[in-house]
This record gives C-alpha cells, structure tokens and sequence, in this order.
C-alpha cells in the first residue's frame, strides 16, 4: 500500500546492496528519517567521515513516507510526565528543543535546496462536543507553563481556518509546518549521496552489536553502529521496547475550487481534532484532502464523512488513496536517544506520530554523541532513556485499548458516554 505521496515520486535507480564484508566509520541500520538525518548531521559535523546507511528495503519504505508530512514540535509524552521522570527544567528543554526542531528542518531543507513542500502554517485543533472542548482547554491552560503557545478560539475563530460542522471550540499553535514525507525523505537521500554517504539498499541487517552488523549481504565493521527502524525491523532484535501501533492514511483525488471553499483548510495548515484517538488532515499542494489516523480503516472514511461532509457529497470524488504503517510506541510514550559511548552503539526510535521533527532532532542529538560534541542537546532527558518494555502481552492489550478508545471517541461524538470503553482504557491506558 504506497502512500499518496510515494505514489506521486519519480522512480529512481535503487542505491546497490552491500556488496560482501566492509568497514566504516558508523553504520546506521534503517533508512527512515531518522537514519537519514542522523547520517546528515554526522557529516555535517565531519564531512571526511565514512558514513554507511544500511536499508532492508528501499529508502523511505518505513513509516517516513507514510505520515500526513505534519512537522510539528509536539511529542508523544506530556510535559508533565517527563517533568515527573526528569525534572521541570529538562521538560522545558525538550520542548523548547522540538519547537526549534521544527524550524531547524525548514533551516536545512533551506540550506540544501530540498523541495518538498515546507510550509511553516501552524496547527489548528478543533473540538466537537464536551469531552473534546474540555481536551483543548487543558492544552491551552497549561502550555505556557512549557513555553508552547496555544491561543484558545472560538468557533468563528476556527471557521477562519476552516470549516468543520459541529465544532464547539478550537486551538491554535504557529509551531507546526507541513512537508511531503516522501520528497522530503527523497531529498535527504540526494544529499547524502551527494556528500557522499554510501548507502546499501535492499541489504537486511540481521544482528547489530557493538562495533558490527550482519547483514544478509556481508558484514559491516564500523567504531559505531546505531539502529533507527523504529517498530517494525524484520530480521532484527528489538526487544520489547516498542508497540507497533496500526495507523491509516487516506488521500482523495484533487479537489475542486468549489469543495475547497466549503472545506476551507488553507494549504499549510494541519488541523487535528481533539479525540482519543486523533484525526489530522490537510491539504496538498495538488488540491487533495489527506487524512490519517489510529484505529481501524473504517474510522478514517467515518471521519472524513463528518469532518468534511462536503467531500462525500453526490457530486464529488470517492477516496482515491488508501496506505497504512505501524508508529513505534514506547511504553511510557517518551522516544529514547542512545549512544553507549564505551562501545559506540547508539539507537534512537518510539517517536510515534511525531517522527518527522522528532527525527531531525534525533539525529543532531546522535550525531553530537558519536562526535563528542557536549551540547544542549546531548543532555536531553531522552538521551539515555529506556522505556520500561512492553509485557509479553502488550500487543494484545494495546489492540483492545485501541478498540476502546475508538468506542469512547464514537460514544462523545454522538454526545454520549461508554462506561464500558472507559472501564478497559482504565485498566491498559493509551498514555
Ligand atoms: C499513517 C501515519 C501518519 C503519520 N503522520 C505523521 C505526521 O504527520 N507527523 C509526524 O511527525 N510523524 C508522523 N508519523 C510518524 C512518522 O512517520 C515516524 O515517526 C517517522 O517516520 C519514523 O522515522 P524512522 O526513520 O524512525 O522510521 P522508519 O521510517 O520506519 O525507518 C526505519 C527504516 O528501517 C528499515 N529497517 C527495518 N529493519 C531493518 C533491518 N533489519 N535492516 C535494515 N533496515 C531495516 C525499514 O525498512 C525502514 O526504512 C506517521 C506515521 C504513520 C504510519
């Protein structure tokens, strides 16, 4: 299931596999965003230095290609409780670092003439019914207190941004740009290759250890190897670190001017509703309506049905695109950076849907690490970070939590309660 995105790429010749054993300076296994940006910055700080990217599939076949491109400073784990684990002052740092992160992607995408599509147009939540309204408010209450910035609207404020039926309040943050996932990723690619980075696709790491890793095409040597597969790495050994957490995408054809004007979401703009479970949408720079989500297929298509019930209306198009992918959960929602310097195996990954800034910032962090740079970033409160792994039975238990909070979101849409869905998310909470 190819996202719209890497649907609408040009093809290009695949990077060759390993060809049998070799040496470098670091191996990174996984050519997602975040291996790419790692492998960016690594050069970036040290451009004589061998960087070796190791890919089982095709760059981008991950989740990197498969998000709706929102860039945003936001994270899987509340202020609060990494405030509880870290401290105040290390949560106010990471959050300031993901609020500069998503800056610093539009800085490089900048700097090395990548197109796709950065557009520096904010967030905009929208809430509908009590439930959700009460979620926003939260967020607006106690941002400051994290340096964010969420400036409560009302629904005429909202319907500036857009149009969505039955909203009873919103929120609005400028700390959210949007990106074409696969251009983006496509474009890390061109300039790695470009300052070259070697880069061995269709190569399948086996086993990664301290110093080397065994792929399915020979074996890499290398002062350091860091993984960054996120949740799903076939033929490796990940532990249990992370749930992989089953979440859709869906694309219709492009729009005409007359839907666009009911819909009313500018290109730029995320806008996300304030369930469980969250719908985000936006617009592309082609005229299509993207929405993702978590939870089953089916629920997607019943958002965008409520959302926007202009786009299914008799006279316009069906959903033309449909993909999906695993986010990488950790179980106490915040990512981990690592690099144990006495062997120089490092590992970044759990950035759920929040990968696409978080990775740039990862990666400036893994990079510091492996180069010695003590920086702001490299005292981070996720470096070092292990998650407490996920029971034998986590994959069960988030199945019928994800099921739950989907009963629980569809009761508050229609304005009711299940007692029921929020006994089950009491016993295996989503965060
Ligand atoms: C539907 C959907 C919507 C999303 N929306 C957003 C969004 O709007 N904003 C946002 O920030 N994030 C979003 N995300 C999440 C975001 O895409 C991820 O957090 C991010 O892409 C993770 O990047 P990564 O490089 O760590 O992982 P990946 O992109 O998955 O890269 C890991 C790579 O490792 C490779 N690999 C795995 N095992 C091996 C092996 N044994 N040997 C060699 N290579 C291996 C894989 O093939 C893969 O290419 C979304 C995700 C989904 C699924």
């Amino acid at each position: 299931m190819t996202s719209v995105w890497s649907a609408q790429l040009a093809d290009r010749r695949p990077c060759d596999p390993l060809d049998g054993d070799t040496t470098a300076d670091v191996v990174i296994v996984g050519g997602g965003l975040t291996g790419l940006w790692t492998a960016y910055y690594l050069l970036d700080a040290d451009a004589a230095l061998d960087v070796l990217v190791v890919e089982a599939g095709e760059v981008g076949d991950g989740v990197s290609s498969r998000g709706i491109g929102a860039c945003s400073a936001e994270l899987p784990v509340s202020p609060e409780r990494v405030a509880l684990a870290y401290g105040r002052a290390a949560a106010l740092e990471l959050r300031a670092a993901m609020r500069d992160a998503v800056v610093e992607v539009g800085g490089a995408l900048a700097l090395e003439q990548v197109e796709c599509g950065f557009t520096f147009g904010g967030e905009l939540r929208v809430a509908r019914g009590a439930a959700q309204v009460e979620r926003i408010g939260e967020l607006v209450a106690t941002a400051p207190a994290w340096g964010d910035e969420w400036q409560a609207l009302d629904p005429a404020g909202v319907a500036e941004r857009a149009l969505v039926p039955g909203v009873t309040a919103g929120a609005w943050t400028p700390d959210c740009a949007v990106v074409d996932p696969a251009r983006l990723v496509r474009g890390l690619l061109d300039v790695l290759l470009a300052r070259g980075a070697r880069v061995a696709e269709r190569t399948t790491a086996l086993r990664a250890s301290p110093r080397a890793v065994v792929t399915d095409r020979g074996t890499v040597r290398a002062a350091h190897v860091l993984t960054a597969v996120e949740a799903t790495a076939p033929g490796l050994e990940t532990g249990r670190t992370l749930a992989a957490v089953p979440t859709h995408g869906l694309a219709t054809p492009p729009l005409d001017a007359a839907t666009w004007a009911e819909i009313g979401l500018e290109p730029g703009v995320v806008l996300r509703d304030a369930a469980r479970l969250p719908v985000s949408a936006r617009r592309t720079t082609d005229g299509r309506l993207v929405l993702t989500g978590t939870g089953s297929a089916a629920r997607l298509d019943r958002a965008l049905a409520s959302l926007f019930p202009a786009v299914t209306g008799p006279v316009t198009a069906p959903v033309a695109v449909r993909w999906s992918g695993h986010l990488g959960v950790a179980r106490d929602g915040l990512p981990s950076v690592t690099l144990d310097a006495a062997t120089g195996r490092g590992d970044a990954s759990g950035f759920a849907s929040s990968g696409v800034a978080a990775s740039n910032l990862a990666g400036r962090t893994l990079a510091d690490l492996v180069t010695g740079v003590e920086s702001p970033l490299t005292d981070l409160p996720w470096v070092g970070h292990r998650s407490p792994d996920w029971p034998v039975w986590g994959g069960a238990a988030m199945s019928v939590a994800l099921r739950a909070a989907e009963r629980a979101d569809d009761a508050e849409a229609a304005g009711r309660t299940s007692r029921a869905a929020l006994a089950v998310l009491d016993r295996f909470p989503l965060d």
